[in-house]
């Protein structure tokens, strides 16, 4: 059994589409910025399924600046690395992602989210949100940020 763990921050921005967890809330005013779309659950998830296999992190996997995942989607990234996973010999356990911010409010979707998570991942992807008291820059809005681990065998 191996262990990692994943976290990431974008900024939000008005005009910008809010994709998260796999959903796009079109409420929302404000999105996260991004090289891809910014899905900072999806993200963390991905980071933290390459941390356990001891294949680096999303970055040195996808590279971040490269045009081929410009706007790609987080459940694509996700399923990019859980067939990276298992090339490197791992079954994934289950996945828990939480994200941390004001906003969008997760909790009237949160199977939602689960549901596109896990299916990207082909495992269990379990999602929850806080918030952090309006202090940090999560918590004055500037930006939503997510963490997860991730359990492979
Ligand atoms: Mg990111």
């Amino acid at each position: 059994m191996r262990v990692g763990v994943g976290t990431d921050v974008h900024v939000l921005a008005e005009g910008v589409p809010m994709w998260v967890a796999g959903l796009h809330f079109p409420e929302e005013p404000r999105g996260l910025v991004g090289h891809s779309d910014g899905d900072v659950a999806a993200h963390a998830a991905c980071d933290a399924l390459l941390s356990a296999a001891g294949l680096g992190d999303i970055g040195s996997n996808f590279g971040t600046c490269d045009a081929e995942w410009a706007d790609a989607s987080g459940v694509r990234f996700l399923s990019e690395t859980a067939k990276l996973v298992a090339g490197a010999g791992y079954g994934i356990v289950n996945v828990a992602v939480q994200v941390i911010g004001n906003r969008p409010r997760l909790a009237g979707r949160r199977a939602e989210a689960e549901a596109a998570l896990s299916a990207a991942v082909g495992a269990p992807v379990s999602v929850s949100a806080t918030t952090t008291d309006q202090l940090g820059l999560t918590g004055r809005g500037e930006g939503l940020a997510a963490i997860a681990v991730a359990l492979l065998d």
